[in-house]
């Protein structure tokens, strides 16, 4: 049986666009996805040779001077599979190329500066992938539901997508993933987190009372990704019923970007043949022809594995040329010339 892999474009399928309709959103669906959940682990665990590879040419090629980083926003309701997300697949990655950071209620530090200081301050630099465990948009979440700020509302998405479009220009690729899980979904796994002694440290009475203001955290999150979805800072709205798939998806998102960097090696300030030769007449000859035979393996299984992805991106994007057409046209949105502006609306 052919190897299991994604039939349409998941970034094209999850990006919100502006018809974008969270009421109708299919949280236990599977976008592009029609094999299993074992196919998905297997699918996405055989990412992380590339993974690997891209994070090491991003971080690499920060040491020579370039600027590119990513970001990517993890937001969702308790239980949503953000910490999961985390683990599987930040864990896929060099967590020295990694800037993992989480934001709970502020501290009295932080609630003397405006809500993007700690933010700013939390940005990845330069080489580096920045996963945020909530981010700012807690401000227009929790603070929005539990009427924490009088602010306008419209105005501060708009202050974001400033803030995000210069965030953008630094060099960084934002990924901005919203783990939609049901209500039901939710509450199977508090009642389980509470059957199970060893999960207890993970459960807050505050879920609790998060889940029983379930509809205005449902219209906080259409009005912040119906605002704030931009094209320099895209959301994309996962359905997470399923941990296997939301894995899988932001799998697929995060090796996109760094796929779409197109980063090479570096070239280095030093002459390569000067210094092997010089290092060679410190070794026994026999270790040197060893040596020159592991780099030419890794070499080409690296190549192989690019060549992969590069045939499978191409098969999707020929599906998608006919199929997300049809889809697009389904939704109601315009088909764009260019993909980074087309419409996912799910509605
Ligand atoms: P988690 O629940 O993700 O495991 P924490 O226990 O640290 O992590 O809780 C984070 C809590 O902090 C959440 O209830 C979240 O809504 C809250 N929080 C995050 N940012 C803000 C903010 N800007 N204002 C108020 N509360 C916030």
């Amino acid at each position: 049986m052919a190897k299991a892999e994604w039939t349409l474009d998941p970034s094209d399928l999850l990006r919100v666009g502006p018809t974008f309709d969270l009421e109708s959103f299919d949280r236990a669906s599977t976008p592009g996805w029609d094999s299993g959940s074992k196919e998905a682990d297997q699918f996405r665990l055989s990412r992380g040779e590339l993974l690997s590879e891209m994070q090491e040419r991003l971080f690499a090629n920060a040491r020579a001077g370039g600027e590119q980083r990513i970001l990517l926003v993890l937001q969702g309701m308790d239980t949503a599979g953000k910490g999961g997300i985390v683990r599987h697949v930040a864990g896929m990655m060099d967590p020295q190329g990694l800037a993992i950071r989480s934001f709970g209620v502020p501290t009295e530090e932080e609630r003397s500066h405006h809500y993007l200081w700690r933010i700013r301050n939390a940005l990845p630099s330069a080489g580096r992938i920045g996963i945020f465990d909530r981010s700012h948009y807690e401000d227009v979440l929790v603070v929005r539901v539990d009427q924490l700020a009088d602010v306008d509302w419209e105005e501060r998405y708009a202050e974001i997508n400033r803030f995000e479009e210069e965030v953008a220009a630094s060099g960084t690729t934002i990924i901005k993933v919203a783990l939609l899980v049901s209500y039901e979904e939710q509450g199977l796994r508090l009642m389980r987190r509470l059957q199970r002694p060893d999960k207890h440290w993970k459960f807050t009475s505050n879920d609790v009372d998060s889940r029983s203001k379930w509809d205005a955290y449902q219209h906080a999150y259409q009005e912040m990704l119906a605002h704030t979805s931009t094209e320099n800072a895209p959301w994309y709205a996962i359905p997470a019923d399923n941990k296997w798939y939301a894995r899988l998806a932001v799998t697929e998102l995060v090796s996109q970007a760094l796929a779409s960097l197109k980063l090479s090696w570096p070239e280095v300030a030093y002459d390569v043949e000067t210094e092997k030769q010089r290092l060679a007449t410190t070794m026994d000859p026999e270790a040197v022809a060893k040596a020159r035979e592991g780099a030419e393996e890794k070499r080409a299984d690296v190549a192989e594995d690019i060549e992969e992805y590069e045939e499978q991106v191409a098969r999707v994007n020929e599906l998608a040329a006919t199929d997300s057409l049809a889809t697009l046209a389904e939704n109601g949105a315009k088909p764009a010339a260019s993909p980074a502006k087309k419409s996912t609306g799910r509605g």
